[in-house]
């Protein structure tokens, strides 16, 4: 994503063109196959110098030439100041009340509406009694969107684990993840890409199960109670029975609609199976 700086020799790099002096020297003419053009050159007896001047670093957004209308890659551009001081405030909040393991995490912001101007590596969740629960991987989300998802965890899972031997980890399928929604080309950003949502793959205890949206053992009632309190919680929630493309993990976001207070709560549970009438007599 980043058009990244260009280092180290062009004597050893591959895939570069040949620099001018090389052109002045009247060598025979090779366009980016700089190696085999070493070769060439020492077979002529012409000595290389060490080191060869590096060509212009490639600019991360080309000019745009009349008629062309290629996607150009994303660049980084300057966060407003009102956004870097509330980012930077939610951040210093979200890390005084003591409710995760977390890191705070450099602001970016992209041209093509990505990243955060607060963010935190969240490697763990910090139960009310002390235990902390990791999320594997750890996961980049905005810092209000962790503080409501250490909540969540705290006030809501954890407890409704407790009759199951108890929360142990939580592992993550995604988090901040500069995508359209879905991965279809064309669509608009996910929440994944402001950093905003969190992918649920699946929820370990303490005795080793393991549960998840489309883990048949996962009980019937303690995935009624995660799409409860996930529904009460954020403003999308998306599970199997969705969109066809939530089947196998729980998304949870706090995407802000132009219709505040429009919620998104799309999860079918498994229907329970029903017994088998009894055989009469
Ligand atoms: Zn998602």
């Amino acid at each position: 994503m980043t058009g990244g700086k260009q280092t180290g020799s062009p004597i050893r790099a591959a895939g570069q063109c040949v620099p001018d002096f090389l052109r002045r020297a009247a060598l025979a003419v090779v366009f980016c196959a700089w190696p085999l053009g070493a070769v060439h050159a020492q077979s002529e007896g012409i000595a290389l110098p060490e080191t060869a001047p590096m060509p212009l670093e490639r600019p991360l957004e080309a000019p745009a030439r009349p008629g062309d209308n290629r996607p150009r890659p994303p660049h980084l551009i300057e966060i407003p100041a009102a956004e870097m001081k509330a980012g930077v405030e939610a951040c210093k909040a979200f890390l005084a009340r003591d409710i995760a393991v977390a890191e705070i995490a450099e602001p970016a912001m992209w041209s093509n509406g990505c990243g955060a101007a607060g963010q935190a590596k969240v490697s763990a969740i910090k139960l009310k009694n002390g235990k902390q629960v990791p999320l594997r991987p750890s996961a980049l989300i905005r810092c209000e969107t962790a503080a409501a998802i250490a909540d969540w965890v705290r006030e809501d899972l954890a407890p409704a684990l407790e009759g199951y031997s108890g929360l142990d980890r939580i592992q993550v399928a995604a988090s901040y993840h500069c995508r359209p929604r879905n991965n279809i080309r064309g669509a608009l950003m996910s929440e994944h890409g402001r950093a905003n949502a969190l992918d649920i793959r699946y929820i370990f205890t303490s005795d080793g199960r393991r549960f998840g949206v489309d883990v048949p053992e996962t009980p019937i009632l303690l995935m009624n109670e995660m799409r409860r309190s996930t529904c009460a919680r954020f403003t999308t929630v998306l599970g199997p029975g969705s969109d066809g493309y939530h089947e196998d993990h729980l998304h949870i976001d706090l995407a802000v609609r132009r219709n505040s207070g429009y919620r998104l709560c799309r999860w079918q549970l498994p229907v329970p199976p029903t017994p088998l009438p009894r055989p009469e007599g």
